[in-house]
């Protein structure tokens, strides 16, 4: 039987794992933390293409069930003037809708159930290297100098990929968006609750957007206009200084999103990220997919949904073709022209979102009357996309 080796057990590693067990391919997800990932602290959205793509693998229910629907924006300038509202995902948000989740709760869940499934997910395990001398396979090599052998390797391992590096070491570096993320939590926050919902303000200095959660706890994010921090500093910085550096930005804005900020318990920061295109995907039996292919900008909201197109879309291809290097190939000419237009359109948003004062004032009356014109299906290319398992 064909034996796979996943490296990276986020969403697209276990995703993958339980997609090739449907396929009748054997594999094992190699995790490099001992517990969970890294960066698990942010939310997430997860659109109608990842639902689908996780329903053609039986896999839809744990994930709607440990998430909650939040599909329409109620929008604000920062002058505190209401712009309008729309359904999240445009007028075709499919029959799923979006769901908010935590990304440690999604990790857990993908986790629980490929271990359900009987699939071997060893954590503590980072690849290091990768020997493709074998005629028909490839050895990893991981940190701690043991070593796995495999008819073929998927990096799975995000956006600071070894396995990218590995396939091709002239592989573009990931490029600073130019804004730190902040993913914040408060539980008495001095707002409505209003689950279903999210509240966006397109602000002065910064964009903000905040939701209920079920407890009624408040989730909120920020795109934090500022230069990129090394890994210690992301580690370092306290809950009062990433207050301090958020609500002297937001006070400018007649919104609640300064006081949210201040009530909170908790923040967790990442630098934004994309790659605008990987040159190579695959080298002999080594593929990248999910977000060391092609990483978006946390605007759009759907890199972890194509993460699990990415999955299901790569278990057909290993399925159907006579070979790996013909699985790839085909995979990469299904997947290569979507994933990139979202990365794109994701780049694109997050300019919008932090203009000057002439700008700010155009883009708010541009905003209120696309709004008014009603829902339009401009996301429907990404929310309706559909992966069938049986053609
Ligand atoms: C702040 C923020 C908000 C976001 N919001 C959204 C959103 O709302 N909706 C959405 O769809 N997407 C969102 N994204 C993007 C989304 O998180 C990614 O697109 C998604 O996680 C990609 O999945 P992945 O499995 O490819 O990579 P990851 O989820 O990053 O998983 C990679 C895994 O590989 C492991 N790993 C790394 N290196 C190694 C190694 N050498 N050996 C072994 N293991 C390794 C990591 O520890 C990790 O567990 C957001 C991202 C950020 C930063």
């Amino acid at each position: 039987m064909t034996k796979a080796l996943i490296i990276g057990g986020g969403i697209a590693g276990p995703v993958t794992a339980m997609a090739l067990q449907k396929a009748g391919i054997d594999s094992v997800v190699y995790e490099a933390y001992r517990t969970g990932a890294d960066d698990v602290g942010a939310f997430m959205t997860i659109m109608n293409n990842g639902f689908d793509a996780l329903n053609a693998i039986e896999a839809d229910k744990p994930v709607l069930q440990a998430s909650f629907p939040a599909d329409r924006a109620l929008f604000w300038s920062g002058s505190g003037k209401r712009l309008g509202e729309a359904p999240i995902g445009g007028g075709s948000a499919g029959a799923y809708g979006p769901h908010t989740i935590k990304r440690a709760e999604l990790y857990r869940v993908l986790h629980d159930e490929a271990a359900r499934r009987g699939i071997k997910i060893e954590h503590g395990m980072r690849l290091d290297d990768v020997d493709t001398g074998l005629e028909n396979g490839v050895v990893a090599t991981f940190e701690d100098g043991s070593r796995q052998v495999g008819d073929l390797l998927i990096g799975a391992d995000g956006i600071h990929s070894a396995t990218r590096e590995i396939i091709d070491p002239h592989a573009p570096e990931p490029r600073y968006t130019g804004t730190v993320v902040l993913c914040g939590y408060a539980r008495q926050a001095p707002v409505e609750p209003l689950p279903g919902v999210y509240r966006m303000i397109y602000g002065k200095r910064v964009f903000f957007a905040y939701t209920t959660a079920p407890d009624g706890e408040t989730w909120w994010f920020v795109n934090l206009p500022r230069p990129e921090l090394s890994k210690a500093e992301l580690a370092s910085t306290s809950l009062d200084e990433w207050k301090r550096q958020a609500t002297a930005l937001l006070r400018r804005d007649r919104s609640p999103a300064a006081s949210i900020v201040e009530a909170s318990e908790q923040i967790r920061a990442s630098n934004g990220y994309d790659i605008a295109s990987t040159p190579r995907w695959h080298a002999g039996r080594m593929i990248v997919i999910g977000d060391a292919a092609h990483a978006a900008a946390p605007n759009a909201g759907h890199g972890a949904s194509m993460a699990m197109e990415d999955a299901v879309v790569l278990a057909k291809c290993l399925r159907d073709a006579p070979e790996v290097v013909a699985a790839f190939r085909a995979y990469e000419q299904q997947r290569r022209e979507r994933v990139e237009r979202l990365v794109a359109t994701s780049a694109r948003m997050g300019g919008t979102a932090t203009p000057g004062p002439i700008k700010r004032i155009i883009r708010d009356i541009a905003i209120r009357k696309r709004l008014e014109g009603g829902p339009r299906n401009t996301a429907a290319w990404l929310t309706q996309h559909h992966v069938d398992w049986t053609d």
